[in-house]
């Protein structure tokens, strides 16, 4: 059998080092630990690493050179967009000898094209630089999540992101129309291009998106661009329960159809954490925090129509049966901006409040009530007082179920539950028929889980990819497959 083996594990040379510096410049090989230390840690902080060095390429041949000289020198890459991922997989472990590959040079906007609906965009450019950049032609670039200001397009689309609007524009594999990547052995895949339809052979670019970084560096995608929303209505509602929001979205989806752009659960742990760190000024839009809220947005891009009337009257219907209890339309764009903070904020606000466990699961979207109706109170059995910071995608059928330390808990104590923890929330997920990540991905956080969950054959099947597409294990090593998977049988 074909096997993957671990790169080695020396520490590259100074030669190696000096080879890097031939290609990017001087300037851009990081190795003193003060230049090198925030490339180092992961938003969350709990992976803290140290790499041998820091190498910034400004191009996609200098990337392509890059990876050949450590491919050479049996030296693993860790490719970094903005680093705001949430699974360990954009920073080096503790060996030293990993060198991070930051694409934080290539931030170009190569190509936008109105007539086409397509933008071309490098690795290390951020969202909101590619929003603005459809914004200047008129259109739209749908991809919206809280880390968009440092957030990358390399990383986002390496992690199939999702965020905010995938209900009516999807998420990232769906946002893409071609890609261009650095292959293990240094050569450049350009699968750039506009085309909507394209049916030879395999979708090479799928396999890129989402793959973490394991199989190639992403230096440029091609993605779609939208119509701009010329009215959006944004609500703040309250909802006695999970399953009334559930039914609320059906109802608007059944008035207005796909317009409904976004719709967010938001518990209460969530919203007081919110409140309680919250910059000056902000408040809850229904002046009490309710045991669940629900923020949408519903969108219209047509020149003269307005979809207020349609959603004042499901929610007054709503109101009438007990499925809202009380709702807030943003009356101007700043307080639709306002309501949508508080939701933003959430996982700053609970990263101000210590540490914290964070799961990502999704379910289909009529078995979210069911799956908090179960692991509420078991996690509240395995650990009385646990605060439980429940948020998220709902409409797409994700949540994200996060833990925070009962009060006046110790931090060491409170981590000591966190596999237990883990175990019990992903197993009510999987039990419904879920997954255990929606949006972050795997990494180095959940890999036990990986392996735990996904079929045997899936995870053989992506053993080969990888295998194939990198056999000296370069790429983000011990990140998203297990070394043992790799290892012969
Ligand atoms: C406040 C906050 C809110 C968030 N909200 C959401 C959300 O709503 N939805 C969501 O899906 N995620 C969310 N995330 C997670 C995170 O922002 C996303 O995963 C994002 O896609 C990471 O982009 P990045 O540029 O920071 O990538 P990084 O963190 O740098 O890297 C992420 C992964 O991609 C790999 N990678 C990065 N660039 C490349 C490249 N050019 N080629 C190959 N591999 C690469 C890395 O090795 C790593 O494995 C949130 C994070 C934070 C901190």
């Amino acid at each position: 059998m074909n096997t993957v083996p671990a790169p080695l594990s020396s520490t590259p040379s100074e030669h190696l080092l000096d080879r890097l510096a031939a290609i990017v410049g001087s300037a851009h090989v990081l190795a003193a630990a003060a230049d090198t230390l925030r490339y180092e840690t992961d938003y969350r902080g709990v992976f803290p690493g140290a790499c041998r060095a820091v190498v910034r390429p400004a191009s996609t041949e200098q990337v392509a050179r890059v990876v050949a000289a450590c491919a050479a020198a049996g030296v693993a890459l860790v490719p970094q967009g903005g680093n705001t991922g949430l699974v360990g997989g954009s920073t080096p472990d503790e060996s030293r000898t990993e060198v991070v590959l930051s694409l934080d040079r290539m931030r170009a906007v190569r190509r936008v094209d109105a007539l086409d609906g397509a933008m071309t965009v490098e690795a290390g450019c951020t969202v909101q630089a590619a929003q603005e950049a459809a914004a200047e032609v008129g259109r739209l670039f749908p991809l919206s999540l809280a880390s968009e200001g440092s957030a990358t397009i390399g990383g986002v689309f390496s992690t199939n992101a999702g965020g905010e609007q995938v209900l009516r524009y999807g998420n990232a594999r769906d946002l893409a129309l071609g890609i261009e990547v650095v292959l293990a052995d240094g050569r450049v895949l350009d699968l750039l291009g506009a085309l909507r339809k394209d049916n030879t052979g395999y979708d090479l670019k799928q396999l890129f998106i989402g793959a973490e970084g394991t199989l190639g560096i992403v230096t440029a995608v091609t993605v779609k661009l939208f119509p701009r929303p010329r009215k959006v209505v944004t609500a703040w509602v309250a909802v006695p329960d999970p399953q009334a929001a559930v039914q609320l979205l059906a109802r608007l989806t059944e008035a207005v159809g796909e317009r409904v752009t976004a719709f967010e659960l938001i518990g209460s742990g969530a919203l007081a954490l919110v409140l309680e760190h919250a910059a000056p000024g902000m408040r809850a839009p229904l002046g009490e925090v309710h045991a669940w809220s629900v923020l949408f947005d519903v969108s219209e891009v047509s020149a003269g129509l307005d979809p207020t009337p349609a959603v004042e009257e499901v929610l007054a219907v709503a109101i009438e049966q007990g499925l809202v209890i009380d709702a807030a339309l943003a009356a101007s764009e700043r307080q639709a901006h306002d309501f949508w903070a508080l939701r933003e904020h959430v996982p700053e606000a609970q990263r101000s409040e210590g540490p914290s466990i964070k799961h990502d699961i999704s379910v289909a979207v009529s078995r979210i009530p069911a799956f908090i109706e179960q692991a509420d109170p078991a996690l509240r059995a395995l650990l009385p007082g646990v605060r439980i910071v429940c948020f998220g995608h709902v409409g797409d059928g994700n949540l994200h179920y996060n833990q925070s330390m009962p009060e006046g808990m110790g931090k060491a104590d409170f981590l000591a539950v966190e596999q237990a923890m883990h175990a019990l929330v992903h197993d009510t997920a999987v039990r419904l028929h879920g997954s255990i990540s929606a949006e972050h991905g795997i990494g180095r956080l959940k890999l036990d889980a990986f392996v735990r969950y996904k079929p045997p054959v899936a995870l053989d099947t992506m053993a080969r990819i990888k295998r194939a597409l990198d056999p000296a294990n370069t790429f983000n090593p011990g990140r998203l497959l297990p070394q043992s998977l790799l290892d012969p049988r």
